[in-house]
């Protein structure tokens, strides 16, 4: 396939070029490996063979992905790059549905391979080095060394030569490094690259000692298609070096090959170059010499044409003009031309049509049609100028297109930073939210701590107040908080020059009592007496317990008098025992009681010293009565501490 690239390479600029596989490469089932073994000496074979298999009967994914990966493999030593691609995908697909990473990865190199071959190489480039990276990471040096081999290809097809260099060095070093592995690309085969390389870069004499190592190894293996390759290979090197002697060897060794296996384009792009030979070589040709060449070239015509290979159909129509007018047949070689150039016009050969015009002027010149010469002169002009227009508006739409590229990708980046800035920005208001949520919820719960301790610590201090105030066993007033209280209503009373009395109740034979029927009695008593006192005296008066079953009662605003009922309504009311005091049979609750109309000049105890006085007469003077103290008749009385 070399020959291809080669010759379209250094005559049309090629587009087209290739790497034909090896046969050392993936595992194949028995009937496949066998297939792929016959692709170098018949691939039209092969390629009938599968095709009729594949349209038997619907295969096992891996079983097809087997043949499609033998197909391309065919039709890509045919020079039917679009084929080759198709089935290379194919194989590509079915391997990914059988979840086999060899044969996934093999089939990358296939499809490197085969987009070698397409319009655009390019998409090769990521297949290969995936192959690449995977074989040496799982050390597959056959994988290994078809994917150098593919890369090296591609990268020469792109025009890159230096990187094309590198990998099929590296693969050729490979090769050497595993001489006996029987995957592994022969460093001879590597070398047919390595010549194409140097040949593309015209180092003639480098090109000529990596084809003869080629051509050497593919004469012993048999591998007549790669040999007649490098026979090209070395016919065109010698030619650049003026050894036509040699050159014409194995150009013709090679042709002999090629119409030996049917590669009908082969032996065309071969003849066409040995007629170029001829024709640099030979000033004027004669009758024969014409007949012969022109034979030829017709053939090659035709077989380009089949092909569909308008690049190189015109190639050779150019060549069999270039003879006529050699042999100074200039009418035919105008007829050529103009044949030529309804090819190159039909196909958008601008390039062709420019050089087919320069030729025909020059024909109709030689003939002295000066005015048609002129004629064709212009259109000359005016196609160089539409080429030159075309090349000029792809170059433009090329920069158009990589700008609009550019602007989509500057618009995605600018569209990737406000996306990222409003995350941010989501990000910070959310953990501000939390934040004043947090300090929200803990002010919250401060207050209402704060709220439940200090309604707690209230009622903490009002139980300790009404305990420290209160008596617990009747809830009256205890002797200090009566006391005091009492004190407050004597300055009242002084103040307001209001009436006060203040008397001292104490229960007649309490101990008698306690003894006769028991202390809870007593308490019983203390509590129902306490009871009626609160029941009988105004919510004003002051009651409170000073003693064991002692009382200390205080009426402000009453007279002696008021105070003397009130008090013996109270003792009247004490005599009536409720329900759970009348079961202790004989109990009766009189009191002793001093009284007095409190004279607002004494403090408490003294007042409390003659209204003790006055209770010690009630005892004496038999119990069960209050004795009492004219008004203001304080006389007599000392004041007696308590
Ligand atoms: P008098 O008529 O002369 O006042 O005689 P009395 O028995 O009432 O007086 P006394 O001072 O001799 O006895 C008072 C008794 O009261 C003695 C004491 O045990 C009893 N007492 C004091 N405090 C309480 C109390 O809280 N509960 C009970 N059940 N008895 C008490
Ligand atoms: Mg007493
Ligand atoms: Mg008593």
């Amino acid at each position: 396939m070399r020959r291809r690239i080669l010759a379209a390479f250094l005559l049309i600029s090629g587009l087209i070029t290739g790497v034909n596989a090896t046969a050392r490469e993936l595992d194949l089932p028995e009937a496949q490996a066998t297939l792929l073994k016959k692709v170098n000496q018949s691939p039209l074979d092969v390629i009938e063979v599968i095709v009729a298999a594949l349209a038997e009967k619907p295969l096992p994914a891996k079983q097809e992905a087997y043949y499609q990966y033998v197909l391309s493999d065919a039709y890509y030593a045919s020079i039917l790059g679009p084929d080759a691609l198709t089935a290379a995908l194919r194989a590509h697909e079915l391997a990914i549905q059988t979840g086999d990473e060899t044969l996934l990865h093999w089939c990358k190199v296939k499809v490197a391979m085969a987009y070698d071959m397409a319009q655009d190489a390019s998409p090769g480039l990521e297949y290969g080095q995936s192959a690449l990276d995977w074989a040496q990471q799982n050390q597959n040096p056959g994988m290994e060394s078809a994917s150098l081999i593919a890369l090296g290809s591609v990268n020469l097809t792109l025009s890159d030569f230096a990187t094309a260099l590198s990998y099929f060095k590296a693969a050729y070093q490979l090769a050497r490094q595993h001489p006996d592995n029987q995957h592994v690309a022969e460093a001879a085969h590597v070398a047919s690259y390595l010549g194409l390389v140097h040949e593309y870069q015209r180092e003639h004499r480098q090109a000529i000692e990596y084809y003869l190592e080629s051509a050497d190894y593919y004469r012993a293996t048999h591998n007549q298609i790669e040999l007649a390759n490098s026979l090209y290979g070395l016919g065109k090197a010698y030619w650049s070096l003026q050894d036509k002697a040699q050159a014409l060897a194995h150009y013709n060794e090679s042709m002999a090959i090629s119409e030996a296996l049917g590669d009908t384009q082969g032996a065309a792009y071969t003849a066409l170059d040995l007629v170029g030979i001829q024709l640099a070589e030979t000033k004027e040709l004669n009758a024969t010499e014409l007949y012969d060449i022109a034979q030829l070239l017709q053939k090659t015509i035709a077989t380009f044409a089949r092909a569909d290979n308008h690049n190189m159909q015109v190639n050779a129509i150019i060549k069999l003009a270039f003879a006529y007018r050699n042999a100074a047949r200039y009418e035919q070689a105008l007829v050529q031309v103009n044949n030529a150039l309804v090819i190159a016009h039909k196909f958008g050969l601008l390039q062709k049509k420019v050089n087919l015009l320069a030729m025909q002027g020059e024909l109709f010149a030689r003939m002295n049609n000066y005015k048609r010469a002129y004629e064709a002169a212009i259109k000359r002009i005016k196609a160089a100028a539409e080429y030159r227009d075309l090349t000029d508006k792809t170059q433009l739409q090329q920069l158009y297109a990589e700008m609009e590229v550019g602007k989509v990708k500057h618009n995605n980046e600018l569209l990737a930073a406000q996306n990222a800035r409003q995350q941010a920005e989501i990000k910070v208001a959310k953990r501000d939210k939390t934040i004043i949520f947090l300090v929200v919820a803990t002010l919250a719960m401060l207050c209402v701590a704060i709220i439940v301790l200090y309604v707690s610590a209230k009622r903490q201090h009002k139980l300790t107040l009404t305990l420290a105030q209160t008596d617990e066993l009747t809830g009256l007033l205890n002797r200090r908080q009566a006391l005091k209280l009492f004190e407050r209503e004597i300055t009242l009373a002084r103040r307001h020059l209001q009436p006060l009395c203040m008397a001292i109740a104490d229960i007649d034979d309490f101990k008698i009592i306690n003894d006769t029927f028991g202390h809870q009695a007593g308490d019983e008593v203390l509590k129902f007496v306490a009871a009626k006192m609160c029941d009988c005296f105004r919510g004003s008066d002051i009651i409170g317990r000073i003693g064991g079953e002692e009382f200390l009662l205080a009426f402000p605003g009453v007279k002696t008098e008021s105070a003397v009922t009130a008090l013996e309504a109270f003792m009247g009311e004490c005599l009536v025992l409720p329900e759970h005091l009348s079961e202790y049979q004989g109990l009766t609750i009189t009191f002793s009681i001093g009284l007095i109309n409190v004279d607002t000049r004494f403090d408490s105890t003294t007042a409390l010293g003659i209204a003790d006085e006055l209770l010690y007469q009630a005892k004496a003077e038999g119990k069960a009565r209050v004795v009492y103290k004219a008004e203001n008749d304080v006389s007599g009385f000392a004041p007696k501490a308590m």
